[in-house]
């Protein structure tokens, strides 16, 4: 017997016939022997139309205040999942009861609509999985120390599952999706991309942060920090399939590097077109000048990615970051009322039609020219690279957002992707 965590998806709650095809797949597993924790997200779109009423009513909610309420809004989405999935869970003979996040409680702190697990409070559910029931908790939600609801920001409820298997110590945590794992690379773009049978947690902390949405990252941070077996896998395959084969489907979030080095050097193709380009242009090159230009970006709480400065030439650089494309007129405007008058910058720049393509790999700790790889691929195919960076696992290009597709597909044949791994 077995302690296990399920999470459903939006799409796999979406409706009530789907909704019983969830308690039918549970059922399962609970009558296999297992104790079960399940952890549904709202049905879907129901996020998106909660928060539209909100944004009808004032459309810009930034102040503590209105997000308080934002997040007493959008809960609810969970909170009739959780209600539905009980009773059909109940119509199959099943015990069952649903808690919605201060009910078992889910701490977090009060930052709405983007709130932190603290700790979870596993007493009652253990008391209810003791007793033979299948125990259903809100995703996505939490209470903060004042009994205010939070919310722990769009797609939270991966790291609410993560976080209760984590807290319980369940043998494993199965994320239910629309996809049936994860893959090289966007299958819309490369239809070659295959799934991974496994990836690194590491692999899939830089995928998801680098743009692939399989994941909430929050999740797979949650998932490295307290080794949390987590496997991500199809919600759509019958519900009635033998157990041990769907619970060896889908892509496993592995801890084991070394069998992972015998592997591919690169895992797979990540991307994003949700960042933009600034540049400040001759500015002094003269120690603070990187302080000076990012320290007013940084206090208005905007996050930078990446960043090159320059070699100067007369004493003057250019110094190019990128921000997220919401930030993006806020951050030129900043620096033209700040930044500019203060450093004598001749002039800032933006680009915002930039995109972001990546490949990921443990195995590019142990082999050198990987990099230099991309650059060649990159440049066979007449793609300008504007700025680079790299971490021990990853190389990140920016380049010119009309070549993003061209850029994933090309990339994914030369580190042979789209082959069968040995
Ligand atoms: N229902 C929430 C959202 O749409 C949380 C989730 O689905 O994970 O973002
Ligand atoms: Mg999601």
């Amino acid at each position: 017997m077995a302690l296990i965590v399920h999470k459903y998806g939006g799409t796999s709650m979406g409706s009530t016939e789907r909704i019983r095809n969830v308690a039918k797949r549970v059922a399962k597993w609970a009558r296999a022997g297992h104790q079960m924790v399940v952890v549904p997200s709202a049905m879907s779109g129901e996020t998106n139309r909660l928060l539209g009423l909100a944004k009808e009513l004032s459309p810009a909610s930034t102040t503590t205040s209105l997000l308080r309420e934002l997040d007493m809004i959008a809960s609810t989405g969970e909170q009739v999942s959780v209600g539905l999935l009980s009773i059909a869970l109940q119509a199959e003979g099943l015990e069952a009861v649903s808690y919605a996040g201060w009910q078992v409680p889910v701490r977090t702190d009060s930052s709405f609509t983007k709130a932190r697990i603290q700790s979870i409070d596993d007493a009652r559910v253990r008391a209810d999985l003791a007793a033979g029931r299948v125990v259903i908790i809100c995703g996505f939600q939490g209470v903060d120390d004042q009994g205010n609801i939070t919310t722990l920001g769009r797609g939270g409820s991966d790291t609410s599952a993560v976080a209760v298997a984590a807290a319980m110590k369940a043998d494993e945590c199965l994320i239910y999706t629309d996809v049936d794992g994860v893959y090289t690379t966007d299958p819309r773009i490369v239809p070659e991309a295959r799934r991974l049978m496994t990836v690194s947690f590491e692999e899939m902390l830089e995928m998801a942060s680098l743009g692939s949405k399989v994941l909430q990252i929050r999740s797979v941070e949650f998932a490295g920090k307290y080794r949390v077996p987590l496997r991500v896998l199809s919600s759509f395959t019958p519900w009635d399939i033998d157990i041990a084969e769907e619970a060896s489907s889908g892509t496993l979030i592995t801890f084991e590097e070394d069998e992972k080095m015998e592997q591919a050097v690169v895992a797979g193709i990540a991307f994003n077109r949700d960042e933009a380009k600034i540049s400040v242009m001759g500015v002094p090159d003269k120690p603070g000048i990187a302080f000076q230009i990012l320290g007013p970006v940084a206090e208005a709480n905007i996050d930078i990615d990446v960043i090159i400065q320059n070699v100067s030439h007369d004493g003057k650089t250019d110094f190019s970051f990128t921000v997220h494309r919401n930030d993006y007129q806020r951050t030129l405007d900043l620096l033209n009322a700040k930044v500019v008058p203060q450093t004598a910058a001749a002039q800032v720049v933006g680009d915002p039609k930039i995109c972001k393509v990546s490949i990921v790999g443990i195995g590019m700790r142990s082999h050198v020219g990987v990099a230099s790889k991309m650059f060649r691929c990159l440049a066979e195919e007449g793609i300008n690279i504007q700025m680079i960076t790299t971490s021990e696992i990853k190389t990140s290009v920016v380049i010119d957002e009309k070549y993003m597709e061209l850029a994933v597909r090309a990339l994914h044949k030369a580190f042979d992707l789209d082959q069968p791994s040995a």
